[in-house]
Formats: C-alpha cells, sequence, structure tokens
C-alpha cells in the first residue's frame, strides 16, 4: 500500500515525488516519459536559480532528485483509477500491474492539439511535426513552418531559426500571445517571418506524395517548406481523472483548490492538467509541491481542506 501515487512524471509530478519522499510519504510516479514535456523543449530560460538549461537536462535533473529522495518509478501506463466503496484507498491499474494507494495526484499533463486542414493527418511524420528539438535537425537549411501564436510556437521558431534557412510563422490573429522576451528574440532572428492573419488551407505533397512540399494559406498564399512544426496547444488528459468521478471545468481541465485539492478527497492535480490559467513549469511543480504537503497532513488524518 503506498501513501501517494503520483500519475505523470513531468516536472509537476517529480517536483511532488520529492517532496511527498522527503515527508516519508511512501510514494510511487507512475508515466510514460521521465521528465514529461519539459524535455522536448530545447532551452528553459525561467526555472528560478539556473539561468539556462537545456529541457532534456532539467527533466533529468527532476528525475533525479525524486528518485534519489526516495520515490519509487513505474515506466507503465496507466488505464484506471478506481476507489473503494468507502473512498479511503485508491486502485490504480496499469497494463502489468495494479497499486494501491491512501492518495492520488493527477499530473497527467496534456496532448497535442492538431490542426483541422487538409493534408495534416496525411503528412504527420512525413514533414508535419509537433516537436522542434526532436525532429528540428532534419531541416537543416531547408525552409519550415510554425502554426501558432503562443509561447510554444514562439519557443518552436527561435529553436529552428538556429538550424532552418526560413523560418515561418503562421498566427491566425493579427498579434503573437508570447511572452515579451520570446517575442524579442523572434524580432532579432533574420530568417523569421511571422505571417498574421492567416492559417493554413491545405498541405501539398511532393511528386510522389512521401513528404511536405509546399502549403496554402487561406488567403490564397503558398509557400515552400520541407517542415511544418504544429504548436497550436495543448488539450489536458484528464480521462481517468473524469472517470473517478473529478470534477472538470468547461475546457476538460481538473479543477483544484489552492491546495491542489480535487472534488474527491484524497485526490490531488497539479501542472498543465489543472483549471490554473498559467501553466509553467514552475507553476506545475509548485501545484505538485502542494499536493504533497496536503496529502502528507491527509494521511496523517487531518482535514482535507
Ligand atoms: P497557447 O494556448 O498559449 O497558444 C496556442 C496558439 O495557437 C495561439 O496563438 C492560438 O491562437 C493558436 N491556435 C489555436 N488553435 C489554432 C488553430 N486551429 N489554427 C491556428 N492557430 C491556432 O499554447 P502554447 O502551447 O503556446 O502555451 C501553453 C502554455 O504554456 C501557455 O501558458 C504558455 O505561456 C506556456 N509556455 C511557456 C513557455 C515559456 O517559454 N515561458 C514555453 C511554452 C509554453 P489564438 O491566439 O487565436 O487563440
Amino acid at each position: 500500500m503506498y501513501d501517494f501515487i503520483i500519475i505523470g512524471s513531468g516536472a509537476s509530478g517529480l517536483s511532488a515525488a520529492m517532496y511527498a519522499a522527503r515527508l516519508n510519504l511512501k510514494t510511487a510516479v507512475i508515466g510514460e516519459m521521465p521528465g514529461g514535456l519539459i524535455t522536448s523543449t530545447h532551452v528553459v530560460e525561467n526555472w528560478p536559480g539556473t539561468v539556462s538549461i537545456s529541457g532534456p537536462d532539467l527533466g533529468m535533473a527532476l528525475f533525479e532528485h525524486a528518485t534519489k529522495a526516495g520515490a519509487e518509478f513505474k515506466n507503465e501506463k496507466v488505464l484506471e483509477v478506481t476507489k473503494s466503496e468507502d473512498g479511503k484507498i485508491f486502485t490504480v491499474k496499469t497494463a502489468s500491474n495494479e497499486y494501491q494507494s491512501k492518495t492520488i495526484l493527477f499530473a497527467t499533463g496534456t496532448q497535442h492539439r492538431s490542426l483541422d486542414a487538409k493534408g495534416i493527418k496525411e503528412f504527420e511524420n512525413k514533414g508535419v511535426s509537433y516537436c522542434a528539438l526532436c525532429d528540428g535537425a532534419f531541416y537543416k537549411d531547408k525552409n519550415v513552418c510554425i502554426v501558432g501564436g503562443g509561447d510554444s510556437a514562439a519557443k518552436e521558431a527561435i529553436f529552428l531559426s538556429q538550424v532552418a534557412t526560413k523560418v515561418y510563422i503562421i498566427v491566425r490573429k493579427d498579434v503573437l500571445r508570447a511572452e515579451p522576451r520570446n517575442q524579442e528574440l523572434i524580432a532579432a532572428a533574420s530568417n523569421i517571418e511571422v505571417l498574421y492573419n492567416t492559417e493554413i488551407a491545405e498541405v501539398i505533397g511532393d511528386d510522389e506524395g512521401k513528404k511536405v512540399a509546399k502549403i496554402l494559406t487561406k488567403d490564397g498564399r503558398e509557400f515552400a517548406v520541407d517542415g511544418i512544426f504544429l504548436a497550436i496547444g495543448h488539450m489536458a488528459q484528464t480521462e481517468l481523472a473524469s472517470k473517478l468521478g473529478v470534477e472538470l471545468n468547461q475546457k476538460g481541465e481538473i479543477k483544484i483548490s489552492r491546495h491542489s485539492e480535487t472534488s474527491v478527497p484524497g485526490v490531488y492535480a497539479a501542472g498543465d492538467c489543472a483549471d490554473t490559467e498559467f501553466k509553467q513549469a514552475i507553476t506545475g511543480s509548485a501545484e505538485g509541491v502542494t499536493a504533497a504537503y496536503y496529502a502528507f497532513k491527509y494521511v496523517q488524518g487531518g482535514a482535507n481542506f
């Protein structure tokens, strides 16, 4: 029997695991990718106390810290979470195991939103990508475009501008909503061009239809590109929580209190799957750490609220 099972091994889950283990809670983190989403970020420059660190290095540092503190890591996919009739014991089922715990933290993050445009599905992994750090090297000295106007799009563009010849950012509104620092870096890169008020209408492949060759925009323009990176936001992965009876908001995110509690006693949520507006690695970590503390109080028999 565990005291605290964390579902999700990103920054929020691993921070929670480190704190929980230090509070002597018997803790397990179950996840498929140690480090989570931050590992697909090129450079992180807003982690306090660390001026600059690569995303993979930060992810691994968090993982090491959590496991060295005593949290167990299970490299598995969670299929179902159920609770006992009295609501005091949770059972977490994976493909190969079943674990029981007194409390649960959902740190399940998000999945990429896909673009509803002709050719996007057809050319996934043939030029359409969701991760510049993973696939950027294929586009050395080539032209690419990024779709989206938020910080993810900005960071992908900045990274790709160091590899590709030309980088277009396709923004459907007339503004970028990335943070000022990222906007400054975009303005400073001579090979990034922002195309405002437009969207991709169609992706067109080469003669053999094997890879992306160009895009047509809704305003009738054509751009020759070899790669298309989609950074149009994420959807919270909250199906497991919802099936357990945890309350979600209209966007499908888990509603949490300032103690990172959900509507179900003993169940907590943190990070990108939760309903906080400002989503950063550091805010998710803080929510995870908060969850660990209140799970500790809950296990000790304290009040949940
Ligand atoms: P966001 O939701 O912030 O931005 C999504 C962007 O995609 C918006 O510009 C949106 O346009 C656009 N978009 C959505 N749907 C479509 C569509 N169908 N077609 C074209 N464009 C579309 O997501 P992000 O992943 O960028 O960021 C998520 C959170 O993570 C944010 O809080 C962000 O600040 C944070 N983050 C911070 C980083 C940092 O360096 N500090 C790095 C990465 C993420 P519209 O504006 O019109 O809705």
